[in-house]
């Protein structure tokens, strides 16, 4: 049975948005809204240290001014935001660890770079740097016992996982080849970003995943994790992402927050950039969200990066 489509916005409120993050929330709302979909909006505030209430309100308010609506989520509910649902990440986390794919990691952070990059394509291993992937149960035990506090890493699976992506198409990877294991847990105690990610779509009951490409790589070991939790993983459509296109304006354009985009021009000015930008109509002439509904389709958004500015 086809799933009602549930997409979301997921922002971390680690600085205002900028045109980028505009984009993706624009054609996320797109193709929720031309799906008939239900939209949610959560805050993913894991990180106390980088997360700041007043981005988290700015984020909010920012889209509701760009027209931009969500149909669940935070603020109204705070069961939508990351910072509260440690219990849920702790419960998954148990999950894996119970089916012994994870294990206590002591490498400081260059020791890890350093592994990740000693990684030869082709060989099934398990981060060939990483001693504490190779440690005896005994030896993990005594370690465990001395004190200091690991991070916890995932192993990741020796299979091929494809993800049919709706924008950029098939996307095929080997996370043990290609990738290594990876940090689920940081010393800190605090979840990191692919196993929230991974819970929180499957929990919210997510099928639909749209947002920047710099996310894209990420998305087989996500629909992996889901699965491996006993989920079901959404379909992921990527977004280009806007960059540099050396001229002055895109210094200004691409480093302005909408905070202060919002000094210099109205909503719909800003959506018919953005609209340009991506490739959804022929000028930048002022349109509202709504009126891009009518003929949106992802055929006409750019595949390539979007240079601004010129
Ligand atoms: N919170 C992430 C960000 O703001 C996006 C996560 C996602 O869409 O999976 O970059």
């Amino acid at each position: 049975m086809e799933r009602k489509v549930v997409g979301r916005f997921a922002p971390s409120p680690s600085g205002y948005l900028h045109l980028g993050n505009l984009l993706a929330m624009l054609l996320a709302w797109l193709d929720c809204r031309a799906q008939k979909g239900t939209l949610l909006f959560r805050l993913e505030d894991l990180d106390p240290a980088r997360s700041k209430p007043q981005f988290a309100a700015a984020m909010a308010e920012d889209l509701r001014w760009l027209g931009l609506d969500w149909d669940r989520g935070w603020p109204e509910d705070g069961a939508y935001a990351q910072s509260g649902r440690t219990a849920r990440y702790e419960a998954a986390f148990e999950k894996l660890q119970a089916l012994d794919l994870v294990y206590p990691c002591w490498c400081s952070r260059a020791q890890r770079l350093a592994a990740a990059s000693a990684l030869a394509p082709g060989e099934a291993q398990h981060d060939p740097g990483c001693p504490c992937a190779r440690l005896s149960q005994k030896e993990r035990a005594a370690r465990l016992l001395t004190g200091r506090a690991p991070a916890w890493k995932l192993r990741s699976p020796d299979q091929w996982i494809t993800v049919e992506d709706g924008h950029y198409g098939a996307q095929t990877q080997n996370p043990a080849r290609e990738r290594g294991d990876w940090v689920i847990r940081r010393a800190d105690g605090v979840f990191a970003y692919q196993l929230a990610v991974s819970v929180d779509d499957m929990e919210m009951g997510v099928t639909r995943v749209v947002r920047g490409r710099d996310l894209l790589d990420s998305s087989p070991r996500q629909k992996w994790l889901i699965e491996t939790l006993g989920g079901q993983a959404p379909s992921y459509c990527h977004a280009p992402l806007l960059v540099d296109g050396g001229g002055k304006l895109s210094k200004r354009l691409g480093s302005l927050s909408t905070q202060s985009l919002r000094r210099e021009m109205g909503p719909e000015t800003l959506v018919g950039k953005l609209a340009f930008l991506a490739g959804l109509r022929e000028t930048d002439a002022p349109v509202t969200p709504r009126e891009l509904l009518g003929d949106f389709d992802w055929a006409r958004v750019k595949t390539e990066d979007i240079p601004i500015g010129e």
